[in-house]
């Protein structure tokens, strides 16, 4: 039913995310409007309701909070932490102690993130009602998004999705990644139909943990209702690209299989085979156009040339991901790609109000229903393992100034105390009261392709196990830098490192040996051994990361650098070599003094690990 009215937001000021085609949209928006028009008073709410259902926890208890619920005792007496801070607990609960140790409510299981504590993923407790709290905020996406593209009732959206792996942690609980809970869970397999959220990609096949099945059926059936699509999406714009690169290896198979309307033997999954029945018939005339299509040499604008009615791109391509935009651009032939939401393991932050934006001016407001949340100005930092930051520090919501960086800090529902997430934002404006973030970064994030994130000291780490494999050539690394290669799908780590040969003072001297012994590919192995278990699944599981490469660069090189560095100002005495380079002039300078270059021969060791087991 439509209603012929604007969205009147609780501060008067109307009309601020457009007017509401539907009743039911015209609920959500208002409901956006009430939270951001009321953000300090929600959040205080809050976080009164999260210290009254915790008020017993252990953790609370330790810090003296006595039951009390208001925002300055718990400030004063309630410390920031890290990941590392809480693992303990965090090995309790996983360890099958169920009493309540962060949460009063049970923990339901374990959701894994893509961040990383000590080479493996960090895992975050959670408890059963968060899913509502999460499926709140995608029943907001939709809404927001019909003010903005009229229509999308009228087809479906071809979503790539996936589940991962999932294990149990010694103590019996179930832990995998959020988006496979959420899949797995009722709220997502039997979610009641609605127009604007029809999925070319059956249930079956989304759930299917087979990565190679999966994804195929997914793509078939996005193919065989091609006209009807209206959106393309993934979650991450790497997984669009995965997409395509997947369409770009197999869509021979595909056309015979839409052709003679049976399904290729490799899809194995019987409720995949049965929900892809009732699509698939013979087409020849799909098959024809998919293989025109698809044997062209090039591959500009594919999105739109198989599926012409596509809208936009909903993936995400902020943060780490803005590296694909170009590459996004050249398949849709510049579609607009749309930012919808921004959300961790942890909790699920917030969403973005303007999403046909443009990418680099996407900001997110954060609902203040969903956590509490504080805001430590970044630079302001000082912590330490086991040293408290400056709690002063911390601001709210509601007091966040424009123009100036923080990182999120977080209390959730589930028990996570003024925790912080290690992402820095800016604040762009406000929606309301609400205020609307940029996201700038990762905390310590040198390298990614997909969801990995390595940092520094992990690369170093590899660097040097690598390294040691040099020893009995009398060889070593005298200087390395790194660069995240994504030209290619999928993308690939790419490591320039600068040899010494003892001897002879000249790397040439070593070379034949190195070369003779397969040297150079074992370092590239190693290097992979030694990163963190999401880079190792992403190789192994995923296959969504490409082998890593060492390009070894002539003797000199960095000196090089620097003096580039240096005569673009850097200063002689605080030059530093970088150790991740994206700037175009220094790639260039690395690449043109490359002698040789060496992958990666095979796979990386992975498997699913939990704390406390071997
Ligand atoms: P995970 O812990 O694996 O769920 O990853 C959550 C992290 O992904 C966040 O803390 C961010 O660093 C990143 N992230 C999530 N959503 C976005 C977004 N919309 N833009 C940029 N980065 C994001």
């Amino acid at each position: 039913m439509a209603v012929e009215t604007v969205v009147p937001a609780a501060n008067g000021n109307a009309a601020k995310v457009g007017p509401a085609t539907l009743e039911k949209d015209y609920e959500k928006l208002r409901f956006i409007e009430e939270m951001t028009a009321n953000a300090d008073a929600v959040q205080e709410k809050v976080l009164a309701e999260i210290l009254t259902r915790n008020a017993e926890t252990e953790y609370l208890w330790r810090y003296g909070l006595g039951g009390a619920t208001d925002r300055l005792t718990f400030k004063a007496k309630v410390p920031v932490v890290t990941y590392e801070d809480l693992q303990p607990e965090i090995q309790r609960i996983a360890n099958g102690d169920r009493s309540a140790i962060l949460s009063a409510h049970p923990i339901s299981e374990f959701l894994t993130s893509s961040g990383t504590s000590a080479g493996e993923r960090k895992l975050m407790p959670t408890i059963k009602e968060e899913l509502d709290r999460r499926q709140l905020l995608y029943s907001l996406l939709m809404p927001v998004m019909n003010l903005y593209v009229p229509g999308l009732d009228k087809g479906k959206g071809l979503y790539f999705l996936f589940v991962k792996s999932e294990t149990n942690t010694p103590g019996g609980l179930t832990a995998r990644p959020v988006l496979t809970s959420y899949y797995k869970s009722e709220h997502f397999k039997s979610r009641p139909y609605d127009p604007y959220n029809v999925y070319t990609s059956p249930t079956a096949a989304i759930l299917c943990a087979d990565a190679f099945q999966s994804m195929y059926a997914q793509m078939l059936c996005g193919l065989l209702q091609r006209l009807d699509v209206l959106r393309v999406g993934a979650v991450f714009a790497s997984g669009l690209l995965r997409a395509i690169r997947f369409l770009q290896l197999h869509w021979k198979e595909l056309s015979q299989d839409i052709a003679a309307g049976t399904l290729t033997a490799k899809v194995t999954d019987p409720s995949i085979r049965s929900a892809v029945a009732e699509l698939l018939k013979p087409d020849r005339e799909l098959a024809r156009l998919l293989a025109a299509e698809c044997s062209e040499e090039e591959w500009a604008g594919i999105i739109t040339r198989i599926w012409p009615n596509t809208k936009y791109l909903d993936v995400i391509v902020t943060g780490a991901m803005a590296q694909y935009i170009p590459t996004l651009e050249y398949y849709s032939g510049g579609l607009p790609m749309a930012c919808t939401m921004y959300a961790s393991s942890e909790c699920y932050f917030g969403l973005n109000l303007n999403p046909m934006c443009e990418p680099s001016e996407v900001s997110y407001t954060i609902m203040p229903n969903m956590a509490y949340f504080e805001f430590l100005p970044h630079g302001g930092d000082g912590h330490h393992p086991g040293e408290g930051v400056d709690t002063a520090q911390l601001v709210d919501l509601a007091d966040v100034e424009v123009g100036k960086e923080y990182e999120l800090v977080i209390t959730t529902y589930a028990g996570l105390n003024r925790y912080r997430v290690g992402d820095v934002l800016r604040v762009t404006g406000f929606h309301n009261a609400a205020p609307q973030f940029r996201f700038v970064r990762r905390k310590n994030v040198l390298l990614s392709i997909e969801s990995d994130k390595t940092d520094e000291a992990e690369l170093q780490k590899a660097v040097e196990r690598a390294s040691a494999l040099l020893r009995p050539y009398n060889a070593s690394v005298v200087e390395y830098t790194s660069h995240a290669d994504t030209k290619a799908i999928p993308g690939h780590y790419v490591i320039y490192w600068e040899l010494l040969a003892k001897d002879s003072s000249s790397s040439a001297a070593a070379a034949p040996a190195l070369a003779r012994d397969g040297v150079m590919e074992r370092c590239c192995l190693a290097m992979e051994e030694a990163l963190n278990s999401v880079y190792r699944q992403s190789r192994v599981a995923d296959g969504s990361i490409g082998p890593l490469e060492i390009r070894v660069v002539r003797g000199g090189t960095f000196e090089e650098l620097m003096d580039y560095a240096i005569s673009r100002g850097a200063s002689i005495n605080q030059y530093k070599v970088p150790r991740c380079v994206n700037f175009p002039p220094i790639l260039e300078l690395l690449d043109s003094r490359v002698v040789s270059a060496h992958f990666s021969p095979a796979l990386p060791k992975w498997i699913p690990y939990f704390p406390g087991r071997n």
